[in-house]
């Protein structure tokens, strides 16, 4: 079932779409299937799950973090996480700079931007973005490299209101890429989930996190 969902959600990503399996809330018996159905990119979304999840699963998968970030809980995260999609504060990128570098790894990460109606969900401004890159403070950074952005659109029936956050994310990922000439590998830009990935797709998205339509309903 896991490996059927997979391979239709696979067959219908245009090429250079990843996709992150999210496997938040779900046994580990269901990411083995995901796993041997050839599927390495998890996503999760809070550090005592994905760590405990680390440790039971091979070691090739990679882990992308896309939960809420507490600075307590930087170190952990840091110590597995292939990729941190949900850096939301310039306080957690700095605090995830530290610990990368006292354990000498580079941690990838991306920038979470706000740009859905509800107030509830977090990230970084689209102005705060751009102000970061505008004053290059990513020449600061020693042990993290910023990949990209993430971004949720709002959560609406209304298809163009979707449309609009997608378009908003993907015209200021292009705008960073083309005022940071200094800055390499800012390729990705993760949106799109189980229920608005092809609107996503269509505004740009390299990269889907999708939990529901490979793993079921969580609990
Ligand atoms: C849970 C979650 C997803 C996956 O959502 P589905 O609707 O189950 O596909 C994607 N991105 C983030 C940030 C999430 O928290």
């Amino acid at each position: 079932m896991i490996g059927d969902n997979l391979q239709a959600i696979k067959t219908s990503l245009p090429p250079g779409v990843e996709l992150v399996a999210v496997s938040k809330f779900h046994p580990v018996e269901q990411l083995r299937e995901a796993y041997d159905a050839g599927q390495r990119l998890f996503g999760e979304s809070r550090a005592q799950e994905l760590k405990a999840k680390a440790m039971q699963m091979p070691s090739d998968v990679q882990w992308h973090f896309i939960g809420h970030l507490q600075t307590n809980k930087v170190r952990d995260v840091v110590s597995v996480a292939h990729m941190i999609q949900s850096v939301d504060s310039l306080r957690v990128l700095e605090a995830i700079d530290r610990e990368a570098a006292r354990i000498a790894k580079v941690q990838r990460v991306l920038l979470e931007v706000h740009v859905a109606a509800e107030e509830s969900k977090t990230g970084l401004t689209a102005d705060e973005v751009r102000e970061y890159f505008a004053f290059g403070g990513y020449h600061r950074l020693q042990s993290v490299h910023i990949c990209g952005l993430m971004g949720m659109a709002s959560n609406t029936d209304d298809v163009s209101r979707v449309h609009q956050d997608f378009e908003q994310l993907r015209e200021l990922f292009d705008e960073i890429r083309g005022m940071s000439s200094g800055l390499r590998g800012f390729d990705i830009l993760s949106m799109g989930m189980s229920h608005d990935r092809d609107i996503a797709i269509e505004c740009g998205s390299t990269m889907v996190r999708i939990g529901t339509d490979i793993f079921g309903a969580r609990g």
